[in-house]
């Protein structure tokens, strides 16, 4: 019995090393389930030591680039790899033509020559499930995803919650702090939240998209509120390093449970 959360990407849009583009791995008695696909997603699989074709279950929270980039590449490099199983993602509205576009579509010369020589579209084409309302999405024996609609700007956006036997695991996207996920995110043993930056960043009239994300005051808020135990801290618009700690001080003022400054590989095991 194991539930383990392990981060990739702990950086939003901008190049920043170190920080690669979000991207999350909860592994649920041994299956990793894959939520988002950033820059540098499938490398940092390989750096956690999971083969990336042994991936088959992805989820999408909206289709903003730094919270997709890798996928097509994803799709591809595991096909090429050898993917034994069709890969199943699940994402919000546009997800079935973001797939399409991006692989079949661009790529149209690179698979005619694969094609040409003899490799099968065996594992090439993913299945889509695209999500409008709050539900289940996947029940399998062992756990269940439930996903809910998240405001983010204009952008069909999904939050998803993994209940196992062994505790529960909510992964955010990107949020409109001006929401209550409270509901969603109850009881969360570990959630894995966005802390873009802080307050006074985002309410700057350069940034007006500032709303559409976290403060860690709206942070802490959320996660007192639903009575969360452990948190991690992801999605650093916000290059400053310095910038990031204080994010995590301020947090921690605000809320009574653990609190864990995301980085690039960061892994909780919640049954330690
Ligand atoms: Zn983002
Ligand atoms: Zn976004």
């Amino acid at each position: 019995m194991s539930l383990r959360l392990i981060l990739l990407g702990s950086g939003a849009v901008r190049p920043v090393p170190g920080r690669d583009g979000p991207a999350q791995i909860v592994v649920v008695e041994g299956e990793p389930l894959l939520f988002d696909c950033g820059r540098g997603a499938v490398t940092g699989l390989r750096r956690v030591g999971i083969a990336p074709e042994t991936v088959d279950r992805v989820f999408l929270t909206h289709l903003h680039f730094d919270h997709v980039s890798d996928l097509p590449y994803f799709i591809l490099v595991t096909w090429v790899i050898g993917r034994e199983r069709e890969m199943e993602v699940y994402g919000p509205t546009g997800t079935k033509e973001f797939v399409q576009r991006s692989v079949r579509g661009a790529y149209e010369e690179d698979l005619r020559s694969r094609f040409g020589h003899g490799r099968s579209a065996l594992g090439l084409d993913a299945q889509v499930t695209e999500v409008e309302t709050e539900g289940t999405v996947l029940e399998t024996g062992t756990y269940r995803v439930r996903a809910t609609p998240v405001k983010h700007g204009n952008m069909p956006n999904l939050a998803y919650r993994v209940e196992a036997s062994d505790g529960v695991v909510v992964v955010l996207g990107d949020v409109d702090r001006r929401q209550d996920l409270t509901e969603f995110v109850a009881g969360a043993d570990l959630l894995l939240c966005e802390c873009s930056g802080t307050k006074e960043f985002l309410e700057h009239p350069s940034r007006p998209w500032g709303a559409w994300h976290m403060t860690p005051e709206a942070v802490a808020e959320l996660a007192t509120r639903a009575g969360v135990k452990k948190m991690v801290l992801k999605h650093f618009v916000m290059e400053d390093e310095s910038a990031i700690e204080q994010m995590g001080e301020e947090v921690r003022r605000r809320f009574a449970g653990e609190v864990f400054v995301g980085r690039d590989g960061l892994s909780i095991d919640l049954n330690d």
